[in-house]
Order: C-alpha cells, then structure tokens, then sequence
C-alpha cells in the first residue's frame, strides 16, 4: 500500500494503473475510520482492481462555528485499517495541497441542497462537492463509493455526477451499526459515557417508526409525532430536525411512499449527529 500527499503522485500512480487496464474505485474519507469506512473499502475491493482511499478533513465543508479544528484525526491508525482492508492507495494531502492560495471555483448543486442538513449548514454541501469533484478530477475512478449514513450527501453527489457528466458510477452503502444500534461515526469519539447511551435514542426512534410502518401506519405526522416523543424522554438530546422527504428529490412527503426517507440529526450535548431510514415496502 502506497500513501501519498501530492496530487502529482496521486496522477502518476493512476496513469500507470489506466496503462495496465485497472479499474479503480475511490473511496473519500475524512479519516479517523471505522467499521463504517471498512465496509465501504469492502465493497470497492470487490467490484474494482484497485482501491484508493482519501483522507481529507476539508476546511470549505466546516462552518465558522463547527468542529474543524477539534475533529479527530488519527493517521496511523488509519494507515492499518486501510492496509488490513487491501486498499492500494491513500492519498492524504495537506489543505494547501487541495487549495493553492489563489483558490476561487466551486461545485454548487442548487434545490436539494437546501433541504435536511443544508438548511442547518449553509454552504456545507458546497464544500463537499467541490472537494469530491476535485477528488474524483485527481484519481479518475471508474466507480466511488458513500455511505447512506449520509443521505442527502449520496442524493447530492448523484446529481452532481448527473448534472456534470462525471462518467463514475456513484455506489450507496448501507449504514453499518454499533451493536445497540448507534450508527457509527467518526464523530461518537466526543460522546462522553452517559452522552453514549443517550445517543442510542436516534436508534430508538427509527425502531419505533419502523414497528408503526409494520403496523401499518403511513402519516408522517403521527409517525414524526412518535419519533420526536421518544427522543423527548432523553435530556440529554436536542432535536435539530427530524424530516421525511422523497430520497431523490429531498422534497417533503406527508404519507411514506417507496422510497420515503426519514432523516434525522439531532445533538447530544454539543455533539451533532445524523441517523436516517429508507421506507422499502415488503413483499412477502
Ligand atoms: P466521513 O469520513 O464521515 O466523511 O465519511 C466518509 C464516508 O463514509 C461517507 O461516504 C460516509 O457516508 C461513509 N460512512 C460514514 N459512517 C458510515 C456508517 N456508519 N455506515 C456506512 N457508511 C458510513
């Protein structure tokens, strides 16, 4: 496994794979990963000869208010989870490497992003477009792959993908899941002990609307009702938004449809986090 910091490296090493007829498949990260990361790597391993992973806090994706500076960062710890993972490539460079001091061009997809998180951070998804642009122009994969951890960041960069003619095949993830059900996230490293099991009510309201889907409900209303009262018992949660919306067009739905999502970020002392559900009938 090879890891680089310039994007010349980065060029030179793709170049030569381009040359042997090696497909790649990209994964970006902003490090300190985990099981959630892994399974993204997992899935790049299987569909591609060669796997790059990015590890990149991006300074244009954090607002003037949030945690850049105090985001965990371990390299080397990232360094044999990727190795262990048979990735190929990391390339980690420097926020100067990624924005030379003239830096004036951004990625901006317009609509969805004013919905869920963007509305919450305003000018967020700008800056995840334009760094995954950027990535996507530097390693050239044939395919990259994002959680639905994120949800609205794959509805995103699908449509960026669309609207730009990036010729990558944009592939989903599932969310992979502590045992209690916390979805995992670079950014659990800040729940202090009781802030952790006060984390797992996100979990808990999912469960909750997906009993009531079972049973048969179908209002957002009375399902949203349900959610929020669950996440209410818990004092040391704060709801930031919980939102049920058409998964491609973010637009919000009254009555779950295929397809529905539910997103919800809410903060857990002064730790924001985001968990989310797909409404998918069941055939039986
Ligand atoms: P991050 O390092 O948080 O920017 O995440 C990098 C990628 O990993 C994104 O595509 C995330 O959606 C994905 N990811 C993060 N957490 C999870 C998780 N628990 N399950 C699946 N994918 C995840």
């Amino acid at each position: 496994m090879e890891v680089v910091t310039t994007i010349e490296q980065v060029r030179k090493q793709v170049k030569s794979w381009r040359q042997s007829g090696y497909s790649i498949g990209l994964v970006p990260t902003m490090g300190f990963l985990h099981e959630g990361h892994q399974s993204l790597m997992a899935a790049a391993k299987k569909d591609n000869q060669k796997v790059i992973v990015t590890i990149f806090v991006n300074p244009i994706q954090f607002g003037p208010s949030e945690d850049l500076a105090s985001y965990p960062r371990d390299l080397e710890r990232d360094k044999i989870a990727c190795e262990k993972m048979g990735v190929d490539l990391i390339f980690c460079p420097s926020a100067s490497e990624m924005y030379t001091a003239h830096f004036n061009s951004y990625v901006d997809v317009n609509g969805l992003t004013d919905a869920l998180c963007g509305k919450k951070r305003p000018g967020h998804f700008k800056g995840v477009c334009t760094v995954v642009a950027k990535l996507f122009n530097i390693t050239q994969p044939n395919r990259a792959y994002f959680g639905q951890k994120d949800a609205q960041q794959l509805a995103v960069i699908k449509r960026m993908v669309k609207d730009l003619n990036f010729d990558i095949d944009i592939i989903g993830c599932p969310i992979v899941r502590e045992s209690d059900g916390l979805a995992k996230s670079s950014r659990n490293s800040y729940l202090s002990p009781n802030e952790r099991i006060a984390a797992i009510c996100l979990y808990q309201a999912i469960e909750l609307a997906n009993l009531m889907i079972k049973q048969g409900e179908r209002s957002v209303a009375i399902i949203d009702a349900a959610m929020h009262s669950v996440i209410a018992k818990q004092p040391l949660a704060k709801i930031d938004y919980i939102e049920f919306v058409d998964q491609q067009t973010l637009k919000s739905v009254e009555l779950l449809e295929q397809d529905s999502l539910c997103a919800l970020a809410v903060f857990i002392g002064k730790t924001r986090l985001i968990d989310n559900f797909i409404y998918q009938h069941q055939h039986s």
